[in-house]
């Protein structure tokens, strides 16, 4: 048998390669968006296989005409290799946990530690990222290309861009009734478009510093005070910011399991119509920490300090200590502590701490902050590793899993959901037993004390195929944005504010937010500052004074 010679017409033509790339992409990396597609109950039928027919023609369009704009000679290949790794990797997190990817989920994966993202990978990622993209890529990088005068490339990418620009249009002008409602409907469809979606999204994000001036923090609340009586004994307050905390999940808020035996046997308030700025930490910890509220932080022009800052302007002494990936930066001119690193026995293992390891050393944590300040009262955050996702069974030790038997894989999807379920109770009957060791470490301080928890957002636990969360607040379920607001206050905390619990306990169904944490804290502070607003502070309206 005569083996093929390679001569120059075997090579394949430039834009060869970006057709055929063009067709790949659209159809197995897309699975996630046609999924999706086929579940609308609004294009069914012959109607609806159109309709999927000239998105998918649009999509490959838009596609093609991107990749004629870069096909140029020692650029061509590097360019279909990163569409094809990014399709890939994207392919696999929308297919597997329905998450869509927008420019907070950038964000997320660029603030994402070493230890988060090795909770990530399992051998469903690896060979998605192998078989979408890295195969493809080894062909691609084996096809030798046909070399084209520049002169006659120029013409040939200029001519590919005008046809496929015009594709576009005529197959979107064949669809547009279908095509303007279900864009309008399902506005996340636009977020599956992969790998698009990715490079939009990171368009976004390294547009936005220059949107707003990124270098500069504005100060606020300079002119913060302590606003008790110069007698009151100084208090501890410690507010523990919770991580992937869904609301319903609570059993002191009336969930059908006791994943909270200890917070119910303290006298705490629990409220349950709390909703989330965000759906991701990246998005909810600089917006609850802010004095702007959802709707002004998002359409902030400048940055601006945080409620840490203003405790710390009112001379309190402030501590943020810290078991997350990092307090995005609202803790930053503060002291502040990583648990990273940390080797206590039983508490850390697997080179991550459970929450608890927060609580150990910290009498001598607080006593190294200045003493004039610990004279006015003392402010921790504690920020929780909480529930956080997917590896639900890494975040609780073995002793307070309850609800078995769990999910033990970090592919969710492979579980059935119940398992998935009992791994995510079992972080919360973590989460609880925490909380009462906070309890109870409040306790044993001398003078007034008090806790306030409140989590950063939800997450999705298998509903309708969602996973996770960081879905786009306008579209995600509830689950992702219902959040627990949990206060216990010391006997001599209630007698010292003219706190009343009751009266607390009244707002249990009230509608909340984020956007009261901000002054609520500032008020069970004690601290006033042009910033306070009375009416966003839950617990003004049942201090008296
Ligand atoms: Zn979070």
């Amino acid at each position: 048998m005569k083996l093929p010679r390679l001569t120059s017409s075997t090579a394949r033509h430039p834009l060869l390669l970006t057709l055929l790339a063009t067709m790949w992409l659209v159809t197995l990396p897309n699975m996630a968006l046609w999924r999706q597609l086929a579940q609308l109950p609004e294009v069914t039928g012959l109607r609806g296989l159109l309709f999927g027919l000239g998105l998918a023609l649009g999509i490959a369009s838009l596609t093609h005409a991107l990749l004629s704009l870069l096909n140029w000679r020692g650029l061509l290949k590097p360019v279909l290799t990163l569409f094809l790794l990014s399709a890939a990797s994207g392919a696999y997190f929308m297919w597997s946990y329905g998450i869509v990817i927008d420019a907070t989920m950038i964000v997320n994966v660029m603030q994402t530690d070493p230890r988060e993202a090795g909770d990530l990978l399992n051998w469903r990622l690896l060979l998605s990222l192998v078989f979408l993209g890295i195969l493809p890529a080894v062909w691609l990088w084996r096809q030798p290309v046909q070399p084209v005068a520049w002169t006659r490339r120029l013409w040939t990418n200029a001519l590919a861009f005008a046809v496929s620009m015009a594709v576009l249009v005529i197959s979107l002008l064949l669809i547009y009734q279908d095509f303007a409602s279900v864009m309008r409907n399902h506005t996340q469809m636009r977020y599956l478009i992969n790998p698009l979606n990715s490079f939009y999204a990171v368009g976004r994000v390294v547009a936005q510093p220059l949107e707003r001036s990124h270098q500069t923090v504005e100060p606020i609340g300079q002119d913060a005070r302590l606003a008790l009586p110069a007698s009151a004994q100084p208090a501890t307050l410690i507010v523990v910011v919770g991580e992937t905390a869904r609301s319903g999940n609570f059993g002191v808020n009336g969930y059908e399991r006791d994943t909270t035996p200890r917070l119910a046997r303290e006298d705490i308030v629990s409220l349950r119509n709390v909703w989330s700025c965000g759906t991701s930490t990246a998005a909810s910890l600089p917006c609850m920490f802010s004095h702007l509220g959802k709707e002004a932080y998002e359409k902030r022009k400048a940055n601006h300090e945080s409620l840490v800052d203003v405790l710390q302007h009112a001379g309190l002494a402030v501590l943020w200590v810290d078991n997350q990936s990092g307090c995005k930066g609202v803790c930053a001119r503060v002291p502040n502590f990583s648990t990273a690193g940390l080797k206590v026995p039983e508490q850390c293992e697997s080179g991550e701490c459970h929450d608890e390891v927060m609580l150990h050393d910290l009498d001598q944590r607080i006593a190294q902050l200045p003493a004039e300040r610990r004279a006015k009262g003392v402010v921790v955050f504690m920020h929780q590793m909480g529930s956080h996702g997917p590896a639900y069974h890494k975040r609780a030790p073995a002793t307070f899993k309850r609800f078995m038997p769990e999910c033990s894989s970090n592919a969710l999807q492979e579980c059935e959901r119940q398992q998935v379920v009992n791994a995510y109770d079992n972080t919360i009957a973590y989460t609880d037993h925490f909380l009462g060791q906070t309890i109870d470490w409040l306790k044993k301080r001398p003078g007034p004390s008090a806790m306030v928890y409140l989590a950063d957002h939800g997450e999705s636990l298998g509903e309708n195929n969602l996973y996770l969360h960081g879905l786009p607040y306008a579209i995600a379920p509830d689950v992702q944005k219902r959040v627990p607001w949990i206060t216990w206050s010391s006997t001599s905390f209630v007698q010292q504010r003219g706190l009343q619990k009751n009266c607390l306990q009244d707002k249990q169904m009230s509608a909340i937010s984020h956007d009261h944490f901000f002054h609520s804290v500032m008020g069970m502070a004690g601290v006033r500052s042009t910033e306070y607003k009375t009416e966003l502070d839950i617990y003004s309206s049942c201090m008296k004074p």
